[in-house]
């Protein structure tokens, strides 16, 4: 390919919005153009990469048998009732109407669809297993779209729906798409984990979440060094102390704390440490439709801090939000600063359902609010001074250096991207859209399910999280948008350097590699700066002098060592040996 036949639109700046350093880099290297927030043009370079990325997710999911179709974006409201979805998906839906006044959505992802297309298509155990999947647009009306296509509205996500007869086929099939996941991130050249996302809704090993690792990642991965654990925090479990409750040594005090209303400045003034302290977070939650809303008073240690995804699962807690200063007030008779689980004068003015995590729960002379504006209490201990809570729960998020859930060690933390997502669902969506098949007796069954998803925009930019210098982006092989770029010197004004740079375009295309030559004429600087910031993994500059000495130079991106000169005649050669993925 040459320049002037193709488009190049890098900047000198990103925009200041632009944060993180893959957005910023494929702002300026001009692979993607902004439409409006969450919504992004994938420009000729960008969408090389882009395609480059698809091929080998649709290579390895065709190779593990499943079978491509394609489904479309806008859905009617009706089959996204029959599961409830229409109601409960949230602002991240975007809905819309048609000429007739009938309801539809942008789909954010095709449980539906795909489980429409099974039921009426498939009717009998002997046309399982199968596996359909799709590379197709999504949309979600996002909170915050943000670092460009990593957080977008509408991005491109592969995905592929398992349907089995059992549930042994179902965990089949989820390995043989863990297995091609494994395949496709390490093909793409990135360093990532699977991390186990369990939500307990079947049980054993049925999800996984496949992370690349990156310092900017918005998920944070806890994993033991010294075995295979490695789960998202979210889910990670914090496992219960193994040092028993102590016996009480103190007793319990009241103690004046004006104005002290953090953990840290009260544990601070008692010059103990920040684990002997106790913090209570409140939340109200909705039991269900008819019960009347509850109080819950979460406990952690106060170095420890609540994990809201574990808390909402707990039945105590079930549609729980943060509570608000006035239902504090109401409920505890105190401002937030000062709340405690042992109730001022023996009762508290309204129920409060105490839940302490495994931690609080083996703590004895602890520290803790006293329902009472610029009051705590020291030397706090369960069963004497305040009930049992009603609840002991895992509650809080681990820390590094808390045990493996394994015992196979301590844990450590770090963060990642998540670029795709195995799901073993089971028969949520079969039973509700009635996906059945006859069995060898003629006997109808549900269908087991299983969901894959794989982000494919996203993972362009996490690859550039992962792989870039201060020049600008260092594509892996497999991604890079050609594998060659050709630097001509003085193009449009040295006969020699234009043949020699026209002649080697046309053999390494020949060859079969793909090239890009630069033939703007622009500044070397310029075009060095370019080529560098686009990130094509080799390239070749020819200049005048160095023809004339039957040479041209070699120079890999992300190499740090000077030029190599190579003999003009044999450039072809070198290249082909080193453009392999
Ligand atoms: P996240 O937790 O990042 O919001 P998710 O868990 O909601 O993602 P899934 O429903 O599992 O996402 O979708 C499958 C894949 O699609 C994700 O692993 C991710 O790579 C990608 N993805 C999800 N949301 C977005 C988005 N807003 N922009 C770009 N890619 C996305
Ligand atoms: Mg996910």
């Amino acid at each position: 390919m040459r320049a002037s036949q193709f488009f190049v639109s890098t900047l000198k700046e990103a925009p200041a919005e632009a944060e993180l350093v893959s957005h910023r880099l494929m702002l300026r290297a001009g692979l993607i153009k902004k439409l409006g927030s969450g919504l992004y043009t994938w420009m000729p370079m960008g969408l090389r990469v882009l395609r480059k990325v698809e091929n080998i997710v649709r290579e390895e999911m065709n190779r593990a048998g499943a079978i491509e179709l394609l489904m479309p974006l806008i859905n009617p409201a009706e089959l996204w009732q029959e599961t409830n979805r229409w109601e409960k998906y949230g602002p991240n839906m975007l809905r819309m109407k048609d000429r007739h006044d009938r309801d539809f959505l942008f789909a954010p992802t095709h449980e539906e669809v795909i489980t429409d297309i099974v039921r009426k298509e498939i009717s009998s155990y002997r046309q399982l297993p199968k596996n359909f999947y799709h590379i197709g647009d999504k949309f979600r009306d996002e909170v915050r779209p943000r670092f460009g296509v990593m957080r977008a509205r509408e991005f491109m996500m592969k995905d592929a729906y398992s349907f089995d007869r059992d549930k042994a086929g179902l965990m089949q099939s989820y390995r043989n798409m863990y297995d091609a996941y494994t395949k496709i991130f390490t093909r793409l050249g990135l360093d990532f984990r699977p991390v186990d996302a369990d939500n307990g809704e079947i049980g054993g090993a049925s999800s996984h979440e496949f992370q690349v690792l990156a310092d900017s990642g918005e998920d944070v991965i806890a994993y033991c060094p010294t075995s295979s654990y490695a789960a998202n925090v979210e889910k990670a479990e914090a496992v219960t102390p193994s040092t028993p409750r102590a016996e009480p040594a103190q007793s319990m005090t009241k103690v004046a704390t004006p104005g002290l209303k953090t953990c840290e400045a009260v544990s601070e003034f008692l010059k103990l440490p920040l684990t002997r302290n106790v913090k209570s977070v409140m939340f109200m939650s909705g039991a269900d439709e008819n019960a009347q809303d509850t109080f819950c008073m979460v406990l952690v240690r106060a170095d420890h801090s609540v994990n809201e995804v574990k808390a909402i699962k707990l039945a105590h807690l079930k549609n729980a939000r943060v509570a608000t200063p006035e239902e504090i007030a109401a409920h505890l008779g105190t401002d937030p600063g000062y709340c405690g689980p042992v109730a001022a004068g023996g009762s508290f003015p309204k129920p409060v359902i105490v839940v302490a995590d495994r931690t609080v729960a083996a703590m004895s002379d602890f520290v803790c609010g006293a329902n009472e504006s610029g009051y705590h209490l020291t030397g706090v201990n369960w069963g004497r001074d305040l009930p049992e809570p009603a609840m002991v729960a895992d509650v809080r998020n681990v820390l590094a250096g808390d045990p493996s859930p394994d015992g196979q060690g301590t844990l450590e933390l770090c963060r990642g991207i998540e670029v795709g997502h195995v799901f073993a669902l089971g028969t949520v969506y079969s039973e509700q859209m009635g996906a059945r098949v006859l069995d060898e007796q003629g006997q109808s069954q549900v269908v087991e399910m299983g969901c894959y998803g794989i982000g494919v925009t996203r993972v362009v930019a996490a690859a550039i999280e992962q792989h870039h210098d201060e020049k600008g982006i260092i594509w892996p092989m497999p991604m890079a948008p050609f594998a060659v770029a050709i630097a001509p010197i003085g193009f449009g004004r040295n006969a020699q350097v234009k043949e020699a740079a026209l002649a080697l375009h046309d053999a390494l295309t020949a060859a079969g590699i793909e090239v890009f030559l630069d033939d703007r004429d622009e500044r070397p600087g310029v075009m060095f700066a370019d080529l560098e910031l686009i990130g094509i993994p080799h390239r070749v500059t020819i200049g005048d002098r160095g023809l004339k000495e039957g040479k041209v130079e070699y120079q890999p991106r992300g190499s740090d060592a000077a030029a190599t000169n190579v003999p003009h005649d044999q450039i072809v050669d070198f290249l082909s040996k080193r453009v392999v993925e």
